[in-house]
């Protein structure tokens, strides 16, 4: 059983890296973004109420988000762990996520500001799915189309730099006593998120060890 959690500022690549690992050990990797896009898709009672948020550009509540991520650790590919990305972000949803299941691995994706900035500046989203790519290290197959649907990818005005700058001031804000917690508990491990994505996986299974 593995159950992974990955922490890091937007940008800091868990992404991509909860993808490989999800792969690598046969385990379900839950995005919270994905997991309510999926449950608006399928019409489910808690994914209509999602949706209806998402629709007028609301955050989608704590307890919602929780119902939902419960559902989906009880599905079948769930079962033999996963790998959480985005999600807990606040000290009191660690908590929320320590009622409905037990995490084994915290991995803190540490990244200096300067190469986040450059990262981010460097991200086009689709607006359709969400997908995301970066024009240098994950760069779409047909420039400037998404690779799912085809839709022309957009720049989000929050991953322009002064925006990316606040950002990460909230982030660390509100992480600082997130990683205090897991630390205090012993699961925290740090991953250097700088490199490439190989580098970085190789991090990723030496903090798993
Ligand atoms: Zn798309």
């Amino acid at each position: 059983m593995h159950r992974i959690v990955l922490l890091g500022p937007p940008g800091a690549g868990k992404g991509t890296q909860a993808k490989r690992l999800a792969t690598e050990l046969g385990i379900a990797h839950l995005s919270t973004g994905d997991m309510l896009r999926a449950a608006a898709a399928q019409g489910t009672s808690l994914g209509r109420e999602a949706d209806g948020y998402m629709r007028r550009g609301l955050l989608v509540p704590d307890a919602l988000v929780l119902s939902i991520l419960r559902e989906r650790l009880a599905s079948p590919d769930a079962q033999r762990g996963f790998v959480l990305d985005g999600y807990p972000r606040t000290v009191a949803q660690a908590h929320s996520l320590a009622e409905i299941t037990p995490v084994e691995h915290v991995l803190y994706f540490e990244i200096p500001e300067s190469v986040l900035v450059e990262r981010l500046s460097q991200r086009r989203s689709c607006p359709v799915d969400g997908s995301v790519y970066n024009l240098v290290t994950q760069p779409p197959r047909v420039p400037g189309r998404c690779d799912r649907d085809g839709t022309p990818l957009i720049q989000r005005p929050d991953d322009t730099e002064e925006a990316v700058r606040t950002r990460l001031a909230v982030y660390r804000e509100v992480t600082v006593p997130l990683l205090d917690l897991y630390r205090t508990q012993g699961l925290l491990r740090t991953v250097a998120a700088g490199g490439s994505v190989e580098e970085v996986a190789a991090r990723v299974r030496e903090a798993l060890r």
